[in-house]
């Protein structure tokens, strides 16, 4: 069976990279009826922040990505926390010691920056000069009954055969071992494992069969492919995820709160559409020649970058050889396109349009608290006439507040329609308010047409006196529309209001 994890370090929010990773992960499983794991890389004791577990966790539920095995849960694999598993980590550093693939390094933090410094200044690529690796047997455990504190690194001297790594997106990675550090830690003086040897460890321990996981880890493939060979364990299959950008080019970063999942939560996005949008920002552009195509090409071509689609479609479309590796634009225009159509699918059902409406009540509330139209029912009517032009429900207060307060004609806009319309006008355009009393919006729109037809204006003049008087606004729902949503009664009050 397919299996796979979603390894984020809780060093804070979830952001969209790791939101795309998490989202890859779970288009792949699902697609062939496998599983994924949560697993949380928490062995960077300087770095956790004790909130990030739950952000994490909240994040994924929201999207909608609910892990199979991971915390919360007493399921198989586990524990699912690395400093939970250190143990562990401890009998793998143990196997590689007694292999002599790995030995112990008393340097002291200090010494090691000097010996780093010596070599650079030598012209050397090496990062350290490996003093420790000629202990001798009796001289390293007569340091460690002593308490001195050490690290394990890797002996690079002793690698196995070492070919070409490959990644299912990257294709063969050539001269990949040239940038890896001089024997990498594996232990650190706190004993707590390195990300690389935890990595490894937990994927061999948990069964993994495909790592997805960001480009960022692409210059550890070779290190990580290093530790298995060492143990003489098989290596799962890797996927490399291409790093993502903002369309100005500029990389989109952890650091930068505005990339935070839970801050697009925030800001009113479908969790849908964030999908949508993250998983075709990626995908849509087969391999070029030279590139391997994993088994199975995809049957039909790929989804262009704003196809609609739903989770389901996604995972019955997920293909990782159509996966790019080249840097992936996020382009936020994307997102409030796909938003607005997944919204507007949601609302083609009575509970989907009930669900959405409740949220809107909140919204709703929150921008205008003392307003008495906010009744589930009422906004069900206000969305029914704003399809299509709602791109984002926290939209909903600004493009048409006329529907929840009373109209302030003293506002900018309102102004420059009225300048527009003589007295005239007005005292013509009121005849509706007189003879009004319609019950349909077919209703609405005859009377609006004899209403118009006996005040002798010009349609487009007594629409724009209308418009002025409803809503303040040159944009909007169509006046029957406005008319319906509003009722007889605050429509005639309204007129009379513009008037005086
Ligand atoms: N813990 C790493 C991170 O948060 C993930 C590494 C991996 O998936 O192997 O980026």
């Amino acid at each position: 069976m397919v299996l796979l994890r979603f390894a984020p370090s809780p060093t804070g929010a979830l952001h969209l990279g790791g939101l795309r990773t998490a989202l890859y992960n779970h288009l792949f499983a699902k697609k062939h009826g496998g599983k994924w794991i949560l697993r949380i890389e928490d062995t960077d004791a300087t770095r956790y922040i004790p909130t990030a577990v739950d952000g994490i966790r909240n994040a994924l539920a929201w999207a909608g990505l609910p892990y199979d095995f991971g915390p919360g849960m007493d399921g198989p694999h586990g524990p699912y926390f690395q400093s939970e598993r250190l143990d562990l980590y401890h009998s793998y550093t143990r196997r590689l010691l007694e292999s002599g693939h790995a030995y112990r390094c008393f340097c002291s933090p200090d010494k090691l920056t000097a010996t780093r410094e010596k070599l650079a200044r030598m012209g050397s690529n090496a990062t350290y000069d490996k003093s420790c690796l000629h202990l001798t047997e009796e001289e390293v455990a007569r340091r460690v009954r002593a308490g001195e504190k050490s690290i394990v690194r890797l002996n690079d001297d002793n690698l196995p055969d070492r070919p070409s790594p490959t990644d299912i997106v990257f294709g063969i990675l050539r001269d990949a071992h040239a940038s890896l550090p001089t024997d990498p830690v594996l232990l650190k003086s706190d004993l707590f494992p390195t990300y690389h040897l935890a990595s490894v460890v937990d994927d061999h321990e948990m069964d993994i069969t495909h790592v997805l996981r960001g480009e960022e880890w692409l210059p550890s493939l070779p290190l990580h492919l290093d530790l298995y060979s060492c143990l003489g364990l098989k290596p799962p299959q890797f996927a490399h995820l291409p790093i993502l950008l903002n369309p100005n080019g500029t990389k989109m970063s952890k650091r930068n709160g505005d990339v935070s999942v839970l801050d697009f939560m925030r800001r009113g996005w479908e969790p849908e559409a964030m999908l949508n949008w993250l998983a075709l920002a990626g995908w849509g552009v087969h391999h070029e020649n030279g590139h391997p195509s994993p088994p199975g090409t995809p049957s039909s071509p790929p989804p262009d970058s704003t196809a609609l689609m739903t989770l389901p479609e996604l995972i019955e479309q997920f293909d990782l050889s159509s996966l790019t590796h080249r840097r992936n634009v996020l382009d936020p225009a994307k997102l409030a396109y796909l938003n607005k159509h997944h919204l507007m699918r949601s609302w083609q059902t009575e509970q989907g349009i009930t669900f959405q409406a409740k949220r809107v009540h909140d919204v709703v509330k929150a921008a205008f608290p003392h307003s008495p139209y906010t009744s589930v029912e009422y906004i069900m009517r206000v969305i029914s006439v704003l399809q299509g032009r709602i791109t984002n429900l926290h939209d909903v207060p600004t493009l048409a507040p006329f529907f929840f307060v009373e109209l302030d004609y003293t506002l900018p806009e309102a102004q420059t329609m009225k300048r527009g319309l003589s007295a005239d006008d007005y005292g013509k355009s009121r005849t509706l308010s007189v003879s009004s009393s319609p019950s349909t919006q077919s209703d609405v729109g005859v009377l609006l047409h004899d209403a118009c037809e006996k005040t002798g204006l010009k349609q487009k003049v007594f629409m724009t006196a209308l418009r002025h008087a409803l809503s303040g606004m040159k944009a909007g729902p169509s006046l029957p529309e406005i008319i319906d949503v509003l009722g007889v009664e605050r429509t005639a009050e309204r007129l009379k209001s513009a008037l005086s």
